[in-house]
């Protein structure tokens, strides 16, 4: 049974393992694919959050700046006027970050300008125009002196853009894949579009126009089509050749796409397709292995299945037929009418008990007892009245020994006690015990209430007795005293 589902199986696998190694490349190619865009993305967002997180440090970095030069203006002692002005303009010396201003507000006259701002009209109101050129700014009074000084944007922005190029730069990506960033200074497109202004894998060409009629080896136009994409999802996915990095091999490259509008920045991800091929290649090889191992496995569990099940089989089965035995069993040991034992399992008890005494242990009470004129109580009461004497006579009997103890039904209205642990000392009163308790429970049947009596001999194994026979004998005749002595009682054996 065992064998024959496995082979059911094991023919059942083979025939659709094809198909199922072809639904799970294809699935594990979707997947795959899809993990790479994801990567794609995931990176390309990722570094357009660093920007903005470079932008916010760079103008908590001016403000500090700001504050700095602030406080080193006021340690300047007070007192010539020129000494003050020099120190000004050396402070904000360096143009590209510094746009600085020193006026007189009073005389009206300009002290320091290099960048004009003051001739534009310069500061007029703080929140006009002018200011939000500027990333952080200040405006001061020292000693009866106005001065501004700011950081542009421009410089803010200049200082970030280096940072990040010098980022990507650095940064380094699974499966050959990089970043790149052009500048769009012409959303229409055309031939100078574009600035190429980061780009690890062509360094030499930062700071390169681009354009958007550009082709690459199948006709595409790549550049084309990532401006139209950026321009109206902010966002692209989309394949070109390229050639591959550290080589001339040209291969189609997925591209991820995103516009940071900010810098006029399209921030781009791209991942040669053939390498994405590859992994889904290794990814079917592995699948096939493991769709593999999955069949052996699923065999191997069939098996222990089918094996437990058996087993739950046999023991379910041993189990009912343990139960009909013992049911089979206690009716062959039982007395059906009374419930005691029968005499053949009280032949077995007597022959394991004398087995045992032969052996050393101590020998049990062997209580011998009868009915006394019980065909009496048939010729009186009837046999119905007799069944039901017997029954209450056993019940009777049972409530007054230990549950140790084993009745048996030896032969009509002749029962054995067997009592294991009963010294010969004790015997006799445990037994007049019974008797007396017998005497007293008169058995009601049919409105007769039916005095029962038994008489009863005990006897004990003695050593040279050649089997339970020979302590029966001894029981028996000491019974046959009872009876001899008036019944209703008790004997020991001699
Ligand atoms: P004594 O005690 O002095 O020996 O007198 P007795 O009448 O008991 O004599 P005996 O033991 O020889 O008779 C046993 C009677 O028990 C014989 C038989 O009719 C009756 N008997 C045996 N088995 C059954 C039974 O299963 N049901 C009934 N009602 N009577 C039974
Ligand atoms: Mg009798």
């Amino acid at each position: 049974m065992i064998l024959l589902s496995c082979s059911a199986a094991a023919f059942f696998f083979s025939a659709f393992d094809r198909q199922i190694e072809t639904v799970y490349g294809d699935n594990t190619r979707d997947a795959i694919f899809e993990i790479k865009k994801t990567f794609l993305q995931h990176t390309v967002q990722n570094q357009i959050a660093r920007i903005d997180a470079a932008r916010q440090r760079h103008a908590g970095l001016a403000i500090a700046r700001l504050e700095e030069k602030s406080a080193l203006l006021e340690t300047f002692p007070s007192g010539n006027r020129e000494e003050f002005i020099a120190f000004f303009r050396e402070c904000f010396r360096d143009g590209t970050v510094w746009t600085a201003a020193l006026w007189d507000p009073a005389a009206g006259a300009v002290l320091h300008d290099p960048k004009g701002l003051l001739r534009k009209g310069f500061p007029g109101t703080p929140d006009g125009g002018e200011f939000r050129d500027f990333s952080a700014w200040k405006i001061v009074d020292f000693r009866g002196l106005r001065a501004f000084f700011g950081i542009s944007r421009a410089a803010a922005d200049e200082a970030v853009k280096k940072e990040i190029a010098s980022e990507i730069h650095a940064s380094r990506f699974p499966f050959d894949s990089y970043i790149w960033v052009n500048e769009v200074v012409n959303f229409d497109g055309g031939l100078n579009y574009a600035i190429r202004r980061v780009h690890p894998n062509l360094r030499d060409t930062e700071g390169a126009f681009l354009s958007t009629e550009t082709r690459d080896v199948k006709g595409n136009r790549p550049y084309l089509t990532e401006l139209e994409g950026v321009k109206k999802d902010g966002r692209i996915f989309f394949t070109y050749f390229f050639k591959r990095k550290d080589s001339e091999e040209i291969s189609e490259k997925l591209t991820y796409a995103e516009l940071y509008r900010d810098y006029n920045w399209i921030v781009a991800m791209g991942i040669h397709l053939d390498d994405i091929f590859a992994s889904i290649g290794e990814a079917n090889e592995e699948s096939g292995t493991t769709s593999g191992r999955l069949i052996v496995l699923f065999l191997l569990l069939m098996v222990a299945l089918l094996g437990i099940s058996d087993l739950i089989l046999l023991f379910l089965e041993g189990k009912v037929h343990g139960e009909s035995r013992k049911g089979l069993e206690d009716e062959l040991n039982r007395d059906p009418l009374t419930g005691a034992f029968s005499r053949r399992a009280g032949e077995t008890e007597m022959a394991r008990a004398f087995h045992s005494f032969t052996k050393g242990a101590l020998p049990p009470a062997i209580v011998l007892f009868d009915i006394d004129r019980f065909k009496e109580v048939n010729d009186t009461f009837g046999h119905d009245a007799g069944d039901a004497v017997l029954k209450e006579v056993v019940k009777t009997v049972l409530r007054n020994v230990r549950t140790t103890d084993r009745l048996f039904r030896w032969g009509g209205d002749e029962f054995l006690l067997v009592a294991e642990g009963l010294k010969a000392e004790n015997a006799l009163p445990v037994a007049e015990n019974i008797v007396k308790r017998v005497s007293e429970h008169a058995v009601s049947v049919g409105g007769h209430s039916i005095p029962v009596t038994i008489s009863v001999g005990i006897a004990f194994f003695r050593d040279g007795d050649r089997g339970y026979e020979d302590a029966l004998k001894r029981a028996d005749r000491a019974l046959y005293r009872s009876k001899s002595g008036g019944r209703n009682q008790a004997n020991m054996e001699e």
